[in-house]
């Protein structure tokens, strides 16, 4: 189980910021971890700002909403850059669904933190095919604090950190969760694909 970095009493005085990433399968509760923290944070009357990229319109516009219907307001936008303009003076700032978002993101994320921002970010870890997620290394290895959550396996039940595709796209980003994808173990992941 994940436990969260130790916030000094201070922070709010030192500004001390710090990069957290939940990473992890689809169907592995990453966006309900995010929501976790970030309401947490919320309850304590942080200054909070959540971001999605523009692109993943799966469920609602404005929402970061995951599959259990966890709601949190959120700002669509369409650059990582846009991130750097819209974060003001928040102390806590929260990025879903990081993994579709251009390469400039590690540079902004690390910006953020290092302006004394607590980001926290979810995002996909590997593709369909089991390769990394571009930009999800640089990421990871930016961070201070990583949490890989796991889905359960569809196929045998064992923990499942592979997201199998059952349709024959080709394409990277093929949105629609659960007719689309099946969270898979390695053995099971692997073994249809042979
Ligand atoms: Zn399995």
């Amino acid at each position: 189980m994940f436990i969260e970095p130790v916030i000094g009493n201070n922070t709010l005085k030192d500004k001390k910021g710090h990069i957290e990433v939940i990473c992890g399968s689809m169907f592995s509760g990453k966006t309900e971890e995010l929501i976790r923290r970030l309401n947490r944070a919320l309850i304590a009357k942080q200054k909070v700002e959540i971001f999605k990229p523009s692109l993943d319109t799966r469920y609602h516009d404005r929402d970061v909403v995951s599959h259990n219907e966890t709601v949190i307001r959120s700002t669509p936008v369409q650059f990582a850059d846009d991130i750097m303009l819209l974060a003001g003076d928040c102390d806590v700032v929260g990025i879903d669904e990081v993994q579709f978002f251009d390469k400039q993101i590690v540079h902004v994320a690390n910006k953020l933190a290092i302006a004394g921002k607590r980001v926290i970010m979810a995002g996909l870890d590997m593709d369909f095919e089991g390769k990394p997620f571009d930009p999800m290394p640089q990421l990871l290895a930016s961070a201070e604090y990583v949490t890989k959550v796991h889905a359960i396996c569809m196929k045998c039940g064992d923990l499942a950190s592979y997201s199998y595709r059952l349709t024959p796209a080709k394409e990277k980003v093929v949105l629609g969760e659960k007719d689309n994808y099946e969270a898979r173990c390695r053995t099971c992941f692997y073994e249809t694909k042979s």
